[in-house]
């Protein structure tokens, strides 16, 4: 078994929190507080031994900090995780306890839900600590993270379109997106408000009946698809947002697209996906970049939370991904190498030899 310390790699700091009393097994893990204090959601799931538990929470951590490199958010990465059964191991007391480990950090790890947690349990773990983020409306916080996510997956668009077809308009196109949740949902009226031909697939038929009702009124069009089949559809781009590992060996052979923009967490099935793609003549927009709206939204609430000002820095999405796409030309690099680079780059200037914490 590697030495605790070998395992850590670059973390900072790992805390195992241990609370018999209410049953709280938890690991916190934060990588780099370079940017600021870390920030990541609280994962509920029933590991089936800590050495998973440890992999997955230094794995999730890790990730953090790129993603808010990508943002350019004043957080590092952070994350934790709680071992358990979400369906019959939580209480009250549980998340009060956790609560109460995450304000002994004092202010070094911001958290909130994430999957198995949810807004109910860290109502309980906010009497404790106010490093809680990403709260309701009604708990103080933002509220709907789709919406910036929304506006982050359009100008993600806009800078694609730019650079294939050298005009930023959405409209006059076709897209396949997959998926008409609270992201896809938005993202596909928007494009049929700007005269789009839109192609989507949705395992709900009354998401699917819902836009193409809605079509009606837009000066776009509206195809229904079966299920996978929108992995073929012939598009200018194919928009992800349902689940991930979306871009595998059964699907690549498929496209007939210029481009996959989307909103999807991990559409990748590997990295080698991105160069299969790339290969095939296929722009990829690194989806931990297209879809950092909601993350900037939920880094905003430090500094109280103003549409406006996530806004403003959901348009910056458009930047990033122009800036890795002519990277990634100029490198001769994958779009997921170009935008690694420049996360790594961001880190390097904002580090200074210092870190904030
Ligand atoms: P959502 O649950 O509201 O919507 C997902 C939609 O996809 C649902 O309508 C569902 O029926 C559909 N779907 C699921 N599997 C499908 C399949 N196989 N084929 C077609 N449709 C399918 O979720 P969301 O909030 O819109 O998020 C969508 C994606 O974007 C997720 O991967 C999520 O992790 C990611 N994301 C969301 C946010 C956000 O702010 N909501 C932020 C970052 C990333």
């Amino acid at each position: 078994q590697p030495d605790v310390f070998t395992r850590m790699e670059e973390h900072e700091q790992v805390v195992f929190c241990n609370d018999p009393a209410t049953g709280l097994r938890a690991i916190i893990a934060i990588h780099d507080t370079t940017l600021g204090p870390a920030l990541g959601g609280c994962r509920m799931h029933p590991y089936e031994t800590t050495e998973a538990a440890l992999e997955d929470v230094l794995r999730l951590s890790r990730g953090m900090t790129q993603k808010c490199a990508a943002a350019d958010v004043d957080f590092g990465g952070g994350k934790a995780v709680i071992i358990g059964d979400p369906q019959k191991d939580k209480s009250p007391a549980m998340f009060r306890a956790f609560g109460r480990f995450v304000a002994s950090l004092q202010g070094r790890f911001y958290t909130g839900t994430d999957m198995g947690t949810t807004m109910e349990d860290f109502s309980h773990a906010l009497k404790e600590t106010e490093c809680i983020v990403g709260v309701p409306e009604a708990y103080g916080g933002s509220g709907d993270s789709s919406i910036p996510t929304t506006a982050g997956v359009l100008n993600s668009l806009r800078a694609v379109n730019e650079s294939l077809f050298g005009t930023t308009a959405l409209g006059g196109r076709t897209y396949a997106v997959q998926g008409l949740g609270k992201v896809g949902g938005k993202v596909a009226a928007h494009l049929l408000d700007d005269g789009a031909d839109v192609y989507a697939a949705d395992l709900s038929d009354d998401a699917l009946e819902a836009m193409s009702r809605y079509a009606e009124g837009t000066p776009g069009t509206f195809h229904r698809v079966d299920g996978d089949a929108i992995f073929a559809v012939e598009a200018d781009v194919l928009v992800p947002c349902a689940m991930g590992g979306v871009l595998n060996d059964t699907t690549i052979p498929q496209l007939k697209v210029r481009a996959v923009v989307g909103a999807a967490n991990n559409q990748l099935a590997s990295r080698e996906h991105g160069s299969w793609l790339q290969e095939r003549g296929i722009l990829y927009a690194p989806d931990y970049i297209v879809n950092g709206g909601g993350l900037i939204q939920v880094a905003d609430e430090l500094y109280g939370g103003s549409r406006e000002r996530v806004l403003k820095k959901t348009n910056a999405i458009f930047t990033s991904i122009a800036e890795v796409i002519s990277q990634s030309r100029l490198d001769q690099i994958t779009t997921v190498e170009a935008a690694d680079r420049m996360c790594e780059q961001r880190l390097q200037e904002r580090a200074r030899g210092n870190n904030f914490f």
